[in-house]
């Protein structure tokens, strides 16, 4: 009997079980995927949010602030690249100026430091390829860039590490209430139970909630298409840029992303399934509002397009608590944008406020909240590789050129926690197949090596889990 199972391995769930293992629990995480951060952790816009934006009192606004406040320490502590690169919101036009200030004045009540207005000028300074259309600027010296599926794997991995258990490829299928206790049920047969269930499925918490009796959590989708830029792009801006918001939302930006590349986008399309397709209408709308927001935006740099869908409760506001209907089950739910922000800060109020009232919290004085970075062979000197690669020769064989990753790397990401079992796991624990060539060259020697590794044969190897294979048999 688990003292509690977080269903959903986003990186809500993931913050959520690592901050679990600070205390003296049997905790584990169920998620559907074969890995995890495969909802809308995996596909994001990485801006750790200054906190402007969100209406003052709504627990957006609130854990938007101390989420900005603690990911420094948060992602130094696991090794996650973070860059406080600053967000600026641009009026395109001299009518939208009223809205910076009224922005502003929303930041400062929401407890955000170092807001500022600044005129064509400036912004200029900053932004050499900003629109001539610009007019003036909020800038948010707060806000930040982060990768999130890196922050949801390392969350996750130390949570591993530190005594949580991870079952993948689980699909909560049907959930049964004891007197204190549920049985949580998977639709290929297994059953775990468990004292406390906390419902962090993104697009799937209103079924959770519902499977354990609980049919007030109401979710729909909101999709988000993007473009990302080669590399080479690496520098055309330095800060994220925003339009002025509308009604509507925050809209598109242009922002750097931690690994150097350029991201455009996302669109926002109401969908009734989480439908990732990207489409061209969708695509031609963010080139088109990018190329309105900057000059000589690089196109020709465009290496891949994808797309996240954004799980809203009709709350719209986050749903962060215990069930009134279903004791010791603790929803958490409906957490779009900014949620990636608040992750760390959502994770600690839910464990210290709400998991606290149904059991006993012990502290876990063995827990040890570091870890090594999946990258870190890569930021080595010539002279500490060498002595690696003297050790284990796998780590002197390139495997993926365009981002130089080794055998010896992905060797090691196969065997630690959590398991990358795939090919898309590899590439979103080291960004094998993440550059110019997009895995042409690498993709077949990644997958022989998760084959070896794995003991399985190489047509059994898939892209992303389930049906997802490359290989599916012999020509001659
Ligand atoms: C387009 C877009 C842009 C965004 N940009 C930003 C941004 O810049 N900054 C920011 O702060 N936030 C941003 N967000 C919001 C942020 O991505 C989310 O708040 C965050 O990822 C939510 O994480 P989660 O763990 O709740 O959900 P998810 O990451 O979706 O995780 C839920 C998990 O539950 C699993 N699951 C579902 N049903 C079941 C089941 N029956 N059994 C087992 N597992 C199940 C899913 O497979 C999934 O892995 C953006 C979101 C989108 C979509």
């Amino acid at each position: 009997m688990f003292d509690v199972i977080v269903v959903g391995g986003g990186v809500i769930g993931a913050t959520i079980l690592r901050e679990l293992t600070k205390y003296r629990l049997k905790v584990a995480m169920v998620e559907k995927e074969s890995d995890v951060a495969m909802g809308q952790s995996r596909a994001n816009s990485g801006i750790v949010h200054a906190g402007y934006d969100a209406k003052e009192g709504t627990l957006k606004a609130k854990f938007n602030l101390l989420g900005n406040l603690m990911m420094p320490a948060y992602t130094q502590e696991l090794g996650v690249k973070y860059i406080n690169n600053g967000s600026i919101v641009v009026a395109y036009s001299p009518d939208e100026i009223d809205t910076l200030y009224e922005l502003k004045s929303r930041g400062e009540k929401n407890g955000v430091e170092g807001l500022e207005v600044i005129d064509t000028e400036t912004l200029r300074a900053l932004e050499p390829n900003i629109s001539p259309d610009a007019c003036g600027a909020l800038l948010a010296k707060t806000g930040g860039i982060v990768c999130p599926y890196e922050l949801t794997i390392a969350s996750i991995g130390n949570a591993m590490d530190n005594g949580a258990s991870l079952y993948t490829d689980y699909e909560v299928c049907e959930i049964v209430k004891g007197v204190d206790y549920f049985i949580v049920k998977s639709i290929d047969g297994r059953e775990l139970s468990t004292k406390i269930i906390i419902n962090s499925a993104g697009i799937g918490s209103g079924d959770i909630s519902k499977m354990a009796g609980d049919d007030t959590v109401h979710i729909s989708g909101r999709k988000g298409e993007y473009i990302l830029l080669d590399r080479e792009s690496q520098g055309y801006c330095t800060h994220t840029i925003f339009k002025t918001p509308t009604s509507k939302g925050k809209g598109i930006l242009i922002s750097p992303t931690v690994d150097g590349n350029i991201l455009l986008g996302p669109t926002a399309q109401e969908v009734d399934v989480p439908d990732t397709d990207t489409t061209s209408t969708g695509l031609d709308y963010v080139k088109q509002t990018a190329d309105s927001m900057c000059v000589r935006v690089p196109h020709y740099n465009t290496i891949t397009s994808f797309a996240g869908v954004r799980a809203y409760s009709d709350t719209h506001d986050f749903v962060i608590s215990h069930s009134d209907k279903v004791e010791g089950l603790i929803n958490v739910a409906g957490i779009e944008s900014p949620g990636l922000t608040s992750a760390p800060a959502i994770a600690k109020y839910v464990v210290e406020e709400l998991v606290s009232a149904l059991l006993p919290l012990v502290e876990n004085t063995d827990f040890d909240g570091r870890r090594q970075s999946d990258h870190y062979y890569s930021k080595l000197d010539n002279d500490s590789k060498n002595k690696i690669i003297a050790q284990d020769p796998r780590y002197g064989k390139i495997i993926c050129r365009c981002e130089q990753i080794t055998e010896g790397e992905i060797v090691s990401v196969i065997r630690r926690n959590p398991r990358a079992t795939t090919i898309d796991a590899v590439k979103r624990r080291l960004r094998a197949g993440m550059g110019r060539c997009q895995g042409g060259f690498c993709q077949p020697q990644v997958a022989q090596i998760l084959a070896r590794e794995l003991g399985i044969p190489l047509e059994e190897v898939t892209k992303s889990g389930k049906n997802s294979r490359l290989i599916v048999g012999k020509t001659k």
